[in-house]
C-alpha cells in the first residue's frame, strides 16, 4: 500500500458551540486583561485562546482507504507543517510502516519541533495511519492493540464548571443521577485573588462534596494557574474533601515544582496534558512529579507514542487517564491495562437550557459517532479503524480557509 495524498482541513471553534465565560483560573490568570475573576471580562479566554480550533488530516492511499487524524489548538501551524513538511516525508511511503514514519517525521522536525505544534502535527498524521491500519484489517484499532481488556469504559464527568453555586450543585447531582461515580470541577482562582480566592476555591469543592456525598470521586483542575507555594497551601486546605486528584497545579515546565507539590499534597497530583513525546513524559515520571499521567493522544505524538508512554508509566506504577475523551483515546483505554478511565464531557444542563440545539461538546460535531456515556460508562467505540467517520455536512459548515 502507498500513501498518495494528504490534506489538512482547518475547522473553526464555532463547531464547539459558544464559549461560556465565568471566573476560571487559567495559566493566564495572573494578567488582568486575560482574567474574568470579577465576572466583568466575558471574552477573557477568547483573547488568548482564539483563534484555536481543530484540524482534520486525511491520508489517501492507493488501496482506496482513507485514514482520518485529528489535531487541535495550533490549527494553522499544524496544517502548515503537514502541508509543507510531513507530506513530503510520507507521500509515496507505505502507511503501515508507522514506526519508521514516526521516527522520520520526528527527526525531520527537530529544528522546529520536539514539543508543541510539530508534535501535534505528527500526532494527527500518526492517528490517520492507525485509522488506515484498522480499516485495512477491518477491525477497530483497540483489537489491533490486543484489546479489549474490558467490555465497557469507565469515565468521569468533566464539565463541572463554577458558573454559580446553585448551578454547580444541580449539575453535580445530575451527574450522580446519570450514573457517574466520578467528576471533575474547575477551580476559579489563583494566587492573584488572595485569601478570598482560596476561600472561593474551597467553596466550590465543598459545594460539590456536600451535594454528592462521600461515595463519589471528585477531581479538580487548576489549569496551570497556581504557584508552588499556593498549590501547597490550597491542597492542604482541601484535604478534608478527599479529592481523587488535583490537576495541573503549575506550568508543565516546572517539574521540580510539581514534585514539591506532590510531596506535600494530601491528594494525588496529575499532569501531562501539555507534555509531549515519551521523553517529556519520562521526565515527569522519573522526577516523581505526578501520581496520574494525562497525556493527550492528539498532542503527545499520536497513538504510536502514547503506547510507549503507557509502557514507561506502567513501569512506574503510574496510571494513565488521558486528557479529553475522543474516540482515539477510547481505543487506547480499551486496550490498556494501565488506563482506568476516560474523560467525558456531558453537555451541562444549564448550557442546554441556554442553547437548546446544542447536543455535543467540543469537536464532536464534526464526527458521526462521538462518544456517549450512559450510566457512567462508555461502550467500546464503534466501527473499524479509530471510529473516525466524519460528519461531512458539519465539516463543510465549520471548515475555514
Ligand atoms: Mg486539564
Amino acid at each position: 500500500m502507498e500513501i498518495t495524498d494528504i490534506s489538512a482541513t482547518k475547522v473553526s471553534t464555532e463547531s464547539w458551540g459558544e464559549f461560556v465565560e465565568f471566573p476560571l483560573v487559567t495559566v493566564m490568570s495572573k494578567y488582568d486583561e486575560y482574567t474574568n475573576a470579577e465576572g466583568d471580562n466575558p471574552q477573557a479566554r477568547r483573547k488568548w485562546m482564539g483563534p484555536v480550533g481543530d484540524v482534520v488530516i486525511e491520508i489517501e492511499t492507493d488501496a482506496d482507504i482513507t485514514g482520518i487524524g485529528h489535531g487541535n489548538w495550533a490549527t494553522g501551524a499544524i496544517a502548515t507543517i503537514v502541508d509543507e513538511t510531513l507530506s513530503k516525508l510520507i507521500v509515496g511511503e507505505d502507511p503501515r510502516e508507522r514506526e519508521k514514519l514516526w521516527d522520520i517525521m520526528y527527526r525531520a522536525t527537530i529544528p522546529f519541533g520536539r514539543k508543541g505544534a510539530a508534535i501535534e502535527a505528527i500526532s494527527a498524521v500518526d492517528l490517520a495511519l492507525w485509522d488506515i491500519a484498522g480499516k485495512e484489517a477491518d477491525k477497530p484499532v483497540y483489537e489491533l492493540l490486543g484489546g479489549p481488556v474490558e467490555n465497557e469504559i469507565d469515565c468521569y464527568a468533566s464539565n463541572l464548571h463554577p458558573v454559580d453555586f446553585d448551578k454547580l450543585e444541580r449539575e453535580a447531582l445530575e451527574y450522580v443521577n446519570e450514573g457517574f461515580d466520578a467528576m471533575k470541577l474547575r477551580f476559579q482562582y489563583g494566587p492573584e485573588a488572595g485569601r478570598q480566592g482560596m476561600k472561593e476555591n474551597e467553596k466550590v469543592v465543598e459545594t460539590v462534596r456536600d451535594a454528592v456525598g462521600d461515595d463519589i470521586k471528585i477531581a479538580g483542575d487548576a489549569y496551570m494557574g497556581w504557584t508552588v507555594r499556593y498549590a501547597k497551601k490550597m491542597t492542604r486546605r482541601l484535604e478534608r474533601y478527599d479529592m481523587e486528584w488535583v490537576e495541573e497545579p503549575v506550568i508543565p515546565d516546572d517539574i521540580d515544582g510539581y514534585a514539591e507539590i506532590r510531596e506535600a499534597a494530601p491528594m494525588p497530583i496529575s499532569g501531562g496534558e501539555h507534555e509531549f513525546t515519551r521523553w517529556g513524559h519520562k521526565e515527569l515520571l522519573e522526577r516523581e512529579a505526578v501520581d496520574i499521567l494525562q497525556p493527550d493522544v492528539h498532542r503527545c505524538g499520536g497513538l504510536t507514542e502514547l503506547l510507549r508512554i503507557d509502557s514507561i508509566a506502567s513501569s512506574h506504577g503510574v496510571p494513565i487517564i488521558p486528557h479529553s475523551g475522543t474516540n482515539p483515546h477510547l481505543h487506547f483505554i480499551a486496550a490498556s491495562t494501565n488506563s482506568p478511565m476516560a474523560e467525558y464531557f456531558p453537555v451541562p444542563r444549564w448550557y442546554k437550557e441556554q442553547q437548546e440545539d446544542k447536543e455535543s461538546t467540543y469537536s464532536d460535531a464534526i464526527y458521526e459517532h462521538p462518544p456517549v456515556a450512559e450510566n457512567g460508562v462508555i461502550q467500546l467505540p464503534e466501527g473499524v479503524g479509530l471510529s473516525s467517520a466524519l460528519n461531512r455536512n458539519a465539516l463543510d459548515t465549520y471548515a475555514i480557509e
